[in-house]
């Protein structure tokens, strides 16, 4: 390598970070990774909620078309952990379930009109033929579905989801996302008439996690938890100190996998165009509670709620997709819920959010009893969802942060794919490749970035 070995800092511990580490390392750098979590993982962590049983934070499973996360899990060894199963999909409308499995189950869909029903399929059918999404980053979602679907059909479905999931920012949504989705459901499935089967990795995610520590330490990563650099300044040659604990730290390179609000915050010095991408990367926030029931609230894994008055954006009954021997005969649910950082909800305890959730589920089944309840637990999350809105693939803060030797790679860096952990180990994959190959050219790191090229729009 024409620089040598140098030494780069990696901030942020969860799959993007990971991922970056350990590619860094495999090219002979000297890598330190702070993560200011007690654990590894960030979004996609695990806890142990039994004797010896572990669920995520967050529900989480793959779709089939996620190949660089399944490529990594093959090179960590751990494939036999990696569960495909059949989804197993329904929507909570007009005070029950209705499963939505195939186009049967649509055209079963009673709280529409027979002909919205047909025009939902028609509108979805049309959506998963096309390629060229570029023409949806000009029109935003609410704007598309509701001319395609007609005003009934889309705030008694699709809009009732896109309000659940963006709240305030729903009207800003680009049609990309939406497309996105249907997109990923469509390469997801082996063939149109396939049932869909999703990835799950027995044991958790932390399966995953722990194997790629385990790979990083063995490719020699300085794995630290429990804290990470409060301020990034820069130093001669293009050297960076972190202050980490009150202590300096140089390092030749940075590479952050923040979310863009804590990168403004840790690096003040960027330039203006760049901050000014940072800053205009808007997040929805997460919360999600996790109940250990007796019994099973339903039969359905992944039911979206399109009721305005039911507070949550889905129910995930984790036990409806993995069995629940694996979980000591107990049923784990998930009530999640996107939501702004001002929203009432954001600033309730654990104890009143569970307390203001709770009612509703006898809403889903009416034989529920609050008795059924054993355990629960709550999970926030600032930077759950970016918010990506018209136009984007101009506005994408580039991996090239201006500043030399200093790199971002985050979930707002996704596109037009939206976010999840496939994306986050691709991202580490090309940034590391990225940092690699500016280090071993020597080349100029800071040239002014190119504002104007995308980062990844094609889909590999
Ligand atoms: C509710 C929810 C459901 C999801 N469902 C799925 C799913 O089904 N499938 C899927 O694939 N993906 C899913 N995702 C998305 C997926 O988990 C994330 O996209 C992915 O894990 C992000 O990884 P990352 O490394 O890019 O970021 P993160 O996981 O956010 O990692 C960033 C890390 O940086 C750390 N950090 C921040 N500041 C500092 C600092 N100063 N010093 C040190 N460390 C710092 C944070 O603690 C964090 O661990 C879901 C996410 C949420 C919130």
């Amino acid at each position: 390598m024409a620089n040598g070995k140098q030494r780069i800092g990696v901030i942020g511990g969860g799959m993007a970070g990971l991922t970056a580490a350990l590619r860094l390392a495999q090219a002979g750098h000297e890598v330190v990774l702070w993560e200011r979590g007690k654990r590894l993982g960030g979004q996609a962590v695990a806890f142990e909620v039994d004797d010896g049983v572990h669920l995520e934070h967050f529900y989480h499973h793959l779709f089939q078309s996620d190949r660089d996360i399944v490529a990594l899990i093959d090179e960590l060894g751990i494939a036999d952990h990696l569960l495909w199963l059949p989804s197993n999909v329904g929507y909570f409308a007009d005070g029950r379930i209705w499963p939505l499995n195939g186009a049967l189950d649509l055209l079963r869909l009673g709280f529409i009109p027979f002909h919205d029903r047909l025009r939902i399929g028609l509108v979805t059918a049309y959506l998963q033929r096309v390629r060229n999404w570029k023409r949806f980053e000009a029109v935003t979602a609410e704007n598309w579905l509701r001319r395609a679907l007609g005003q009934r059909a889309y705030d008694r479905t699709l809009g009732a989801q896109l309000r659940a999931k963006f709240g305030a920012a729903a009207g800003d949504v680009a049609m990309v996302w939406f497309w996105g989705k249907i997109w990923l459901r469509t390469t997801s499935r082996r063939s149109p008439l396939d049932q869909e089967k999703l990835g799950y990795i027995r044991g958790s995610f932390n399966v995953l996690i722990d194997a790629l520590a385990n790979a990083c330490r063995a490719a020699g990563v300085e794995l630290v938890t429990g804290t990470g650099p409060e301020r990034l300044s820069e130093i001669d040659g293009g050297r960076w100190e972190a202050m980490v604990d009150g202590a300096p730290i140089e390092v030749d390179a940075v590479v952050a996998t923040v979310p863009s609000p804590i990168l403004l915050r840790l690096a003040p010095g960027l330039p203006p165009a760049y901050a000014a991408k940072l800053t205009g990367s808007r997040y929805e926030a997460a919360i999600v509670a996790i109940l250990r029931l007796t019994h099973p609230l339903s039969d359905i894994y992944w039911l979206n709620i399109a009721d305005d008055d039911l507070p949550f954006t889905g129910i995930i009954e984790h036990t409806n997709f993995m069995p629940p021997s694996d979980y000591n005969g107990k049923h784990y649910v998930y009530l999640g819920k996107y939501l702004e950082t001002d929203h009432p909800y954001w600033s309730l305890s654990d104890e009143e959010l569970i307390a203001t959730n709770v009612p509703f589920l006898q809403r889903v089944n009416p034989a529920f009893r609050p008795e059924w309840i054993e355990r629960s637990w709550v999970f926030r999350e600032r930077a759950a969802q970016p918010i990506v809105p018209l136009h984007y693939s101009e506005r994408i803060p580039d991996f090239r942060t201006g500043l030399p030797n200093l790199y971002l790679a985050n979930t707002s860096q996704i596109y037009p794919e939206d976010r999840g952990t496939n994306y986050s180990v691709r991202l580490g994959n090309r940034l590391a490749a990225m940092v690699n190959a500016d280090l071993e050219a020597a080349a100029p790191t800071g040239a002014p970035i190119d504002a104007d090229r995308p980062l990844a729009l094609a889909p590999d």
